[in-house]
């Protein structure tokens, strides 16, 4: 296909526009004036008939005037009346040539020819002059010997009419050349007699043999067109006389020549100056565009450097200053997308994708590099104790903090939420474990977010490449591996170790089985009993929830609980606990045996707000009082969603549950705020118990809880009571409930029942 060019397109349209335009003008003209010329032709030629027959009859008079002139000439009376034929011949001859008559005839009364300056006119010829002129009057035109004439008649009195003169007036080239000066029309004059060759006069050089038989019209005169008006001058019996009056168009026409010419010039003129101005145009009009193309397959390329900008202050000046800002607008959107690609945008940190390619280029240099994957525990606690974005405000003050403290060689990135990557290069793993140190006691200082000082608990799992993976993700996954780990160390500090992958695993497994452990009949219930220092006649017990795994075993709660609470399997787990907690009591009630039973429940239970009427409807089932069932709840229990926690707690509560507060001592509540919640029990947390003598500090912290908590009507459990001096010690405190190892480990439903056939004895003397 062939491309026609803009330019190209836009110079053709206006030539072929200004071509059309023009030569119309210019015929438009020529037609014109060639009617103009033809109007004006016929108008000469109407004058120029008038002229003619004016000039006929003037010539007609002064011949007459001479012929009177000469009849009345004494003399030439006399030679007539003497009837001598050679003086009248003489006499003829002498005054012809005078009046300058081409012929002189005499008649005599009779009309027989008597004298004529002619050679001897054949009797018909003369008879016919005589009869025409007397037919037609003083004058007449007729072809005569050869010539056309112009006869006048007079008589010859002497006194009486004795004869008739006729003189003949040669109408020659001379008459037809006046004409032409006076009109400028050609004449020709055609004399036709019968049996005579035609007589013809004409103005033009090769005297034309024009044959037309209109009265007025157009012909071909050679290459000539002439407008042409025809007169029968005289007719009679068998001559005739005509006139062609002629206008050559082309002479006329030649009054308009120059004009014409000049018309012509202006056009050709107009049309070339036209041209150039198309050009000129199409020139102006495509070279920006042409720019602009050029600078669009620029930009479309990624090139947003070149600046474009035309000199005009046209609209394609307009549409050149909007294509730079266009081109400014991407370059500078492309610029924000490759940053946000490869950033955080809350913190502006590198993200994921960024330090996975520093990492890999670290590799492909075989640097020694060390990855610390930190993850902050408690940040879920930490965002709802907050306002609306106090988690996301804590998060950019933890980047500000740790980036300040990095060395230039090594990079900080955001991987997701609460989660960050710091890229030790050339740092072995004791050095990354130093680091590791420092940046935790950093993230320890509270951060003062929404009037409130946070402190953060951060692990950090530590992998070095190339000791714990060849890949990025290699070395990511396991440093996050060695991160969750770090969650169960008081350290919160963990180095990759090798075959931890199974562990992860195993995991994976578990949290699938998880979801299916209740309909598979896995689940176990053990009750660890509890014993009421004040009255050990009261059976009471926590139920502790087992699972009999089909591959691991028996799996511990403190290993599947926190799983199920992260994938949302709790629910399922808390109701088969419930339900079989309720179940064994009625179990047990049925035998004569009636327990206090404490379930656990977790934080998730808590944003449940069905939970109070599912329980209530439980416990009419199996027909329990509400006061056998105690639930326990940890500290941080409420926080997840205050408002719906409180009122689920309150909703047990008034159904007549009591409520406990698990582990206390490990979080960050205090017993003021305890008191808000509709608790009745506080279980102190095992950590404080175990080890419990007189002078550790523990002690302390021990002996102030319960008389605080009994200030505040709370009763209080201790955990973990696996020596006798811990008992002796609590019980001295007036520890209400203890439980613990020493006291029994949690049992089967059937072990339990066993342990409360136990004799009674004072708990105290549980040491002897
Ligand atoms: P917990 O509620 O604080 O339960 C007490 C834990 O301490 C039990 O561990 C118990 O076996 C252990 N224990 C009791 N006396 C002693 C002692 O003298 N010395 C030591 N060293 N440990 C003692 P267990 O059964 O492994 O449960 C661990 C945790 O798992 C529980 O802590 C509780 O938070 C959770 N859990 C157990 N069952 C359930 C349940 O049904 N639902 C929920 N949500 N959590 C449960
Ligand atoms: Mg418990
Ligand atoms: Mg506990």
């Amino acid at each position: 296909m062939v491309r026609t060019s803009f330019q190209a397109r836009i110079a053709s349209v206006l030539i072929l526009l200004l071509l059309v335009v023009i030569g119309a003008l210019y015929f438009a003209v020529q037609a014109a004036t060639t009617a103009s010329i033809r109007t004006q032709a016929r108008e000469q030629l109407e004058v120029g008939t008038g002229v003619f027959g004016q000039l006929l009859d003037v010539h007609a008079r002064q011949l007459r005037d001479a012929v009177q002139v000469l009849t009345s000439d004494f003399g030439f009376r006399e030679a007539v009346a003497s009837g001598d034929e050679a003086t009248i011949r003489s006499a003829l001859f002498n005054h012809g040539a005078r009046i300058n008559a081409g012929l002189v005839m005499m008649f005599d009364m009779d009309g027989k020819l008597t004298a004529s300056t002619l050679a001897p006119l054949s009797v018909a010829q003369a008879e016919r002059i005589n009869g025409q002129l007397s037919q037609h009057g003083q004058s007449l035109l007729m072809p005569v010997d050869g010539r056309i004439y112009l006869l006048v008649q007079a008589t010859v009195n002497a006194p009486v009419p004795i004869a008739r003169l006729v003189t003949g007036f040669s109408i020659d080239e001379g008459f037809a050349r006046e004409l032409n000066q006076l009109t400028h029309l050609e004449l020709t004059l055609t004399g036709s007699l019968e049996g005579q060759p035609d007589v013809r006069v004409s103005t033009l050089p090769d005297m034309p043999m024009i044959t037309f038989d209109g009265d007025s019209g157009e012909v071909m005169h050679g290459d000539e067109p002439f407008l042409v008006q025809r007169l029968v001058i005289a007719s009679g019996d068998g001559f005739r006389v005509q006139a062609l009056l002629q206008r050559s168009l082309e002479q006329a026409r030649g009054s308009v020549a120059a004009l014409n010419r000049q018309i012509l010039l202006i056009a050709v003129a107009a049309l070339v100056a036209s041209l150039l101005g198309a050009l000129l145009l199409a020139r102006s009009l495509s070279r920006p565009i042409r720019l602009l193309a050029g600078a669009a397959q620029r930009v479309g390329q990624g090139d947003y450097d070149v600046p474009l900008a035309l000199d005009r202050s046209d609209e394609l000046g307009s549409l050149a200053s909007a294509f730079q800002s266009m081109q400014q607008g991407i370059a500078e959107r492309e610029r924000q997308l490759a940053h946000n690609a490869l950033h955080d945008p809350l913190t502006g940190l590198p993200n994921r994708n960024l330090a996975l390619e520093r990492l890999s280029s670290a590799i492909m240099a075989r640097r020694h590099i060390a990855l610390l994957y930190l993850s902050i525990g408690n940040f879920r606690t930490v965002s709802e104790s907050c306002e609306a974005g106090g988690g996301d405000r804590v998060m950019q003050q933890l980047a500000a903090r740790l980036q300040a403290a990095l060395r230039p060689a090594d990079s900080l990135a955001r991987l997701r939420g609460d989660e960050f990557v710091l890229l030790l290069d050339g740092a072995d793993v004791d050095s990354a474990v130093a680091t590791a140190d420092r940046v935790q006691q950093l993230s320890m200082k509270p951060f003062r977010v929404d009037n409130l000082d946070i402190a953060l608990d951060c692990r950090i799992g530590i992998a070095g490449y190339p000791s714990d993976g060849v890949t990025p993700e290699e070395l990511l996954r396991r440093a996050s591996i060695a991160m969750q780990d770090a969650g169960h160390l008081a350290g919160r500090i963990q180095v990759y170790e090798c075959g931890r992958d199974a562990a992860q695993q195993r995991q994976v497994q578990l949290i699938r089985d998880l979801r299916r452990a209740a309909q598979r009949d896995e689940l176990l219930l053990h009750y660890q009993p509890k014993l009421d220092l004040r009255n050990p006649a009261c059976l009471q017990a926590e139920g502790l929830l087992r699972w009999q795994h089909p591959e691991f075993g028996m799996v511990s709660p403190g290993e599947f609980i926190p799983l199920a609470e992260r994938t949302g399997s709790i629910q399922t787990l808390t109701a088969w606990v419930i339900e079989e907690g309720v179940r064994q009591l009625q179990a047990w009630r049925q035998r004569g045996q009636v327990v206090q039973l404490s379930l656990n429940i977790s934080t998730e239970d808590l944003v449940d707000g069905e939970l109070p009427t599912r329980v209530g409807r439980l416990l009419a089932h199996y027909q329990i009082p509400a006061s056998q069932l105690i639930f326990e709840i940890t500290e941080s229990g409420v926080m997840l969603n205050p408002a719906v926690a409180l009122q689920v707690l309150h909703g047990l509560r008034e159904k007549g549950i009591g409520l406990s507060v698990d582990d206390f001592g490990t979080g960050y509540s205090s017993l003021a705020q305890l008191k808000r919640m509709p608790v009745q029990e506080l279980k102190i947390d095992q950590s404080f118990i175990r080890e419990l003598d007189d002078t550790s500090e523990d002690a302390v912290i021990v002996r102030s809880t319960i008389e605080m908590s009994h200030s505040l009507g709370l009763k209080v459990v201790a955990e973990g009571v696996e020596l006798q001096r811990s008992l002796d010690l609590l019980d001295r405190w007036q520890c209400d409930s203890v439980q613990g190892y020493l006291i029994s480990r949690p049992l089967t439903a059937q072990a339990f029942e066993a342990w409360m056939q136990r004799p009674l004895t004072s708990p105290v003397s549980l040491v002897h």
